[in-house]
């Protein structure tokens, strides 16, 4: 196959169309050209050495009717997950005030379901406005949209919707039956018409092929307007799930793709999402230097873990980045972290405070990657496949 040169790139217009093949080429780009033209859009859209922070929580976990084979909270596979209920508001509440504490400028709820049922919107509703009046930027994630509720989302507050295409549509119905891939973008289409934002992205993993990986980012880049958040998943494969045996990609290729998004999609925020777990350091700053500007930041990433907020501010630390849109930089968040942690100790011991901080270690359940402690869970724990059963 011919290789696009880089130099040649048609500047890209919100109106421009993307092909497949010609997003199947820029992945037949040589690595490194293609990583140094997505830092070099970068630089022209955002300054570089900001990322933006979100946490995400999980409002109802678990149970969920539909079948796609990459998660642990359908109904359908044994995985572990233990179901919950929807969080009464007041634990939302205060979950997003210690998300702003952290430093984190968006908070995101995330409901295990195909779609809200009528009777979820006024506490959904209740729940935005009062995390929209902490200053915070809300996005929602509640799956499918019925008529008029993405209006009654945007009238309580909510920012962002979160809706991802989760793969190219030529791959769709192996990953999921229970849905197609036109029912995203028709919910896609109700909320940019209620005036909401757009967060959507996909995963990659799923044993799709290259040229649907294109088709995928295609699709995304495709979309008028386009999405203004695009979260780049990276399958973490969970036993139980159909995709636990899911064949493993080069870290290269992930990295390829999240420079190819951010050549496709200049002016929106790459978020490096699920997966940063696995990956090491040194490959998540070089997601940052391929464009990526978004993470997922402390406490779970639904059901799978995440770096805690003390891991990923090391990393941004060493990385001389800051927080976008917040005064809080990551010296002074690691400051507080410490101190809060000597204050903790003080009080409670240390046995308390290592429960406290590590529920997963202590009661036994499937994480993997470590907490960032240094209470050395890590290492010495970790079976092959980079999943670790941590128990005290
Ligand atoms: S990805 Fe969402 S819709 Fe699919 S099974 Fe999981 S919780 Fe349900």
């Amino acid at each position: 196959m011919q290789k696009l040169k880089i130099t040649k790139l048609t500047p890209h217009k919100q109106t421009d169309y993307w092909t497949v093949c010609e997003v199947e080429k820029l992945f037949e780009t040589p690595f490194l050209e293609l990583v140094f033209e997505a830092a070099r859009i970068h630089r022209e859209n955002f300054n570089p050495q900001e990322v933006q922070l979100s946490t995400l929580l999980s409002i109802k976990t678990g149970g969920c009717p539909e079948d796609c084979t990459y998660c642990p909270q359908s109904a359908r596979y044994h995985t572990g997950v233990e179901n919950e209920a929807l969080l009464a508001k007041e634990e939302i509440v205060a979950k997003a005030k210690l998300a702003k504490a952290k430093g984190a400028t968006r908070f995101c709820m995330g409901a295990a379901w195909r779609g809200p049922k009528e009777r979820h919107m006024p506490m959904l509703r209740e729940a935005i406005a009062e995390v929209k009046a902490l200053g915070m930027e809300v996005c929602g994630t509640f799956g499918i949209l019925e008529e008029g509720q993405a209006e009654q989302l945007k009238e309580a507050g909510l920012d962002y919707y979160n809706h991802n295409l989760d793969t190219a549509p030529e791959h769709y119905e192996k990953i999921i039956t229970t849905r197609k891939f036109d029912d995203r973008i028709n919910t896609l289409g109700k909320v940019r018409e209620a005036g909401l934002k757009v967060c959507c992205g996909g995963i990659i993993g799923l044993n799709e092929s290259r040229k649907e990986r294109a088709g995928l980012l295609a699709s995304l880049a495709n979309l008028d307007p386009q999405p203004e958040s695009v979260p780049i998943n990276q399958l973490v494969k969970v036993e139980g799930t159909p995709l636990f045996e899911a064949e493993d990609l080069d870290w290269t290729e992930f990295v390829r793709t999240i420079a190819i998004a951010r050549i496709l999609m200049p002016n929106s925020h790459v978020r490096l999402s699920a997966g940063r777990q696995q990956m090491p350091e040194s490959m998540q700053a070089m997601c940052f230097l391929a464009g990526a500007n978004s993470i997922f930041y402390g406490e779970k990433l639904l059901t799978t873990s995440n770096p805690d907020n003390n891991f990923d501010a090391q990393l941004l630390y060493k990385l001389d980045m800051k927080p976008e849109g917040s005064d809080l930089d990551f010296a002074t968040i690691l400051e507080q972290q410490e101190q809060e942690m000597t204050d903790y100790i003080a009080e409670h011991g240390t046995q308390e405070f290592l429960e406290h901080s590590h529920p997963a270690h202590f009661a036994g359940e499937q994480t993997s990657g470590g907490c960032g402690s240094g209470c050395g869970c890590v290492s010495d724990k970790k079976d092959d496949s980079g999943v670790g059963y941590y128990k005290a």
